[in-house]
């Protein structure tokens, strides 16, 4: 059965395209610019491509089947037929993108966050009458496909416990019902689909199974023995490779070595080799070459780990630590970079390099010294002295009783006031103007003018709406986090570097390489500009220091604290010069807070802890008299709730209109302020879904207000949609808020008049 693994392997590839060419082809495919055929086209091309360049790199072991039009995880889905009734088509394309995008008259199945990345993942709906049947089509394709090229691969699939742990009850299941009751059912499955892998040839199956590195009870360790102790079982099967990434495997390393699996792939990065020794008998596949970030691998280093675990177990491949989905394609392109920096950077290509080069130091000088094959990294002077010794962990604010009194003698603000999340729609003519900039093709002045004229018609629009908290709706921001990172040092930008985000959305993660600090006002004029155009207070908007350090690529010579705090500093002196400029709101969104929350729980309390600090600190020098907002969105807010509580923002705005009230029940249940008084300031729960094209109506928007009344006192209900509406036309967002705010006039005056 087994031909043993290969030297050097990656986890998986990134699949959008180093130009992103398939977020283009399935826009085009959406939009019905194009058929089915062409999608397809660049599909196939793209998976060549990957293919044929880790042969080029010298790759020994290629990765199949991790290519998808939108997420492995809904990809795993309909490979275990667990598609949803009411999603099921004639068409499986058209099926497979209503469960991802929604269709007419039919929401999407709920996205969320893949571990602790920005990727998000759809989740699969699994319920006790949950029917599954085999659909081997997309891993058996791809086998050919690469095989015909000349090349074996791994198909790569989601393991059935990390699937199940990941999926949700469908609605009506049972209470008690987990989706892992399906286990037994599921591993059948599996276990089909293993066999006709087997009689396609396929030599290796790697199945992912990073729910494994966070804390698992005793029952789902349990699961993972039973269902790895029946693959490895079966009598007509590849060799099974376990991969486990993001984390240690802890406890749940024991239970694998005790499977019949023949490999585990460990992450090297973030783990340790643990009990690496009751692996002796399998294959290592060793991560020691990182597929989160994107530096240089130490090569001593990484050579002295792999050599340590050779000596504990033997038979040893190298890898990366997890898929290089979270990393860009290539930093050779990136020739606006500082040649240093750049020289300190490896994107998924020089990765595989990495991992090859070191695969063969491995195996052809066993024992030897290691030569160096650069020089060591040159590291900008850390600062963490600086950081700590200035920050004191609280904040100088009044209670928010006192607050909350002077804010209303200054802001003088009606009951139930209306307010956004901060961005308006990005219009394709600012798109267009800032790329125009950026190639020089226009100069500054021109593109500022258009930023204002677009600040004055939003201004505009929120006046004539009746809007109360007015914003200037960020057109200036290409992104929520890249726009703070082009104005500190410290950071950089890169032009090509996308990674994934969702379906065919992607980001350009920064790049944080040295201290931040901030040379001047990054957002003042703006807000300035906005409110020189109104009499209604115009809200400041910012992006927390949590978030803008999760959004980007982290250096990692200093605690992330440390760097987290750095960014703080900058923030801090922001909300200081808007609130000289006279912005008497200011928001401070972090909506990736929940995302840095450690998998493991021991280190959770910690982490929420630091991360509570630094947002007090960015936000803390704001007088009483000023108020202070903070925004979170598809981040579980109900999972850290005393946390966002800490953060002690007069107002806080969450996404709830697709939550079915669950936040808002459990932000007002006393949970959030652990005293049973439940979260004693203001609260936006979202009520308009901005995820969606669709509009909601005056009516279903006053129920969803008089819901948020039972569980929050009027005085401190606020009124605004789930997020930014920067994804959405103007003709939706004018429409939506318009009928935002009549529901709030009729709820305001029946409130008043009571
Ligand atoms: N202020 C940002 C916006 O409105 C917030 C975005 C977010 O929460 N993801 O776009
Ligand atoms: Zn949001």
């Amino acid at each position: 059965m087994t031909s043993s693994f290969p030297a050097s392997t990656v986890l998986g590839y990134p699949r959008i395209g180093p130009d992103r060419e398939l977020k283009r082809a399935l826009e085009a495919y959406w939009e019905g610019r194009s058929d089915r055929a062409a999608l397809e086209e660049v599909a196939r091309r793209l998976r060549e491509d990957t293919w044929r360049r880790l042969a080029e790199l010298g790759l020994g072991g290629s990765p199949s089947n991790t290519f998808s039009y939108y997420d492995h995880v809904l990809d795993t889905a309909v490979l275990l037929g667990a598609v949803p009734e009411r999603y099921r088509h004639d068409d499986d394309l058209t099926a497979y993108f209503a469960m991802a995008r929604g269709a007419e008259g039919l929401p999407p199945l709920r996205m969320t966050k893949w571990f602790d990345t920005n990727y998000h993942y759809i989740v699969p709906e699994i319920g006790p009458e949950t029917v599954f049947s085999l659909d081997a089509a997309k891993p058996l394709s791809e086998v050919r496909e690469a095989r015909a090229l000349g090349l074996e691969t791994r198909p790569v699939l989601v393991g059935p416990v990390t699937f199940l742990l990941l999926s949700q009850a469908a609605a009506g299941s049972p209470d008690g019902f987990a989706p892992l009751d399906r286990l037994d059912d599921v591993v059948e499955v599996y276990g089909r689909l293993l066999g006709a892998l087997a009689a396609e040839g396929v030599g290796w199956v790697q199945l992912d199974e990073p729910a494994l590195v966070a804390d698992r009870t005793p029952a789902e360790l349990a699961a993972v023995e039973a269902a790895y102790g029946r693959l490895g079982g079966l009598a007509e099967r590849p060799a099974l490779l376990v991969a486990a990434y993001f984390g240690d495997l802890g406890e749940a390393l024991p239970v694998l070595a005790r499977t019949p699996v023949e490999a585990v792939a460990l992450d090297l990065v973030r783990g340790t080799p643990g009990d690496v020794g009751l692996l002796a008998g399998k294959t290592v596949v060793a991560g020691v070459v990182s597929g989160r970030d994107v530096w240089r691998t130490d090569r001593d280093r990484a050579l002295a780990t792999l050599r340590a675990v050779r000596e504990r177990v033997g038979r040893v491949a190298v890898a990366t630590s997890c898929s290089l989905l979270h990393v860009p394609y290539d930093v050779e392109r990136e020739t606006g970079l500082d040649p240093a920096l750049r020289g300190r950077l490896a994107f998924a290509e020089q990765k595989v390099a990495e991992v090859v080069g070191l695969a063969h130091l491995l195996v052809e000088r066993p024992g030897a010294d290691v030569p160096r094959l650069s020089a060591p990294q040159a590291r900008p002077s850390t600062s963490g002295a600086r950081v700590t010794e200035t920050r004191a962990p609280e904040g100088g604010r009044a209670p928010y009783a006192v607050r909350a009194a002077a804010q209303a003698e200054r802001l003088k603000l009606p009951l139930l006031p209306v307010t956004t999340i901060g961005s308006f729609p990005q219009t394709e003519e600012l798109r267009r103007a800032r790329a125009a900039l950026a190639a020089g093709e226009i100069g500054e002045a021109a593109y500022e003018d258009m930023v204002r004229a677009e600040i004055e018609h939003v201004i505009a629009v929120q006046e004539r709406l009746g809007l109360d908290v007015l914003v200037h709706g960020e057109p200036e921001r290409n992104d929520m986090v890249q726009y703070f990172a082009e104005h500190l040092d410290g950071f950089a930008v890169t032009r090509h570097g996308w990674v994934q985000s969702y379906g065919s959305r992607c980001t350009r993660p920064p790049i944080l390489h040295g201290d931040v600090r901030r040379p001047e006002p990054m957002t003042v004029r703006w807000a300035r500009y906005a409110q020189s155009l109104t009499s209604r207070p115009v809200k400041g908007m910012l992006t927390g220091p949590v978030t803008i350090v999760a959004w980007s690529f982290v250096r990692d010579d200093l605690p992330l604290r440390d760097v987290v705090l750095q960014v703080a500093d900058a923030v801090r002196e922001e909300v200081r010069d808007l609130e000289e400029a006279g912005i008497g709101v200011i928001q401070v969104d972090e909506p990736a807070l929940r995302e840095l929350l450690p998998l493991r729980r021991a280190g959770q309390a910690a982490y929420l802890e630091w991360a509570v600090a630094a947002y007090r600190w960015a936000t803390s020098g704001a007088g009483d008299h000023t108020q202070i907002h903070t925004h979170l969105c598809y981040s579980d807010a109900d999972q850290i709730l005393a946390a966002i509580d800490a953060l002690d923002a007069d107002v806080t705005s969450v996404e709830s209109a697709r939550s079915r009230g669950r936040v808002l029940a459990v932000m007002a249940s006393g949970v959030a302020g652990g005293d049973g008084r439940g979260f004693g300031r203001g609260l936006g729960p979202g009520v308009y879904d901005i995820h969606s094209p669709r509009v909601p109506g005056a009516d279903e928007v006053e129920r969803l207000l008089e819901e948020a009344l039972r569980v929050v006192p009027a005085d401190r209900l606020w009124v605004n949609p789930d997020c930014g509406l920067k994804t959405r036309s103007h003709e939706q967002v004018e429409a939506a808020l318009a009928n935002v705010a009549e529901a709030a006039a009729r709820l305001r005056e029946r409130h008043t008049t009571r």
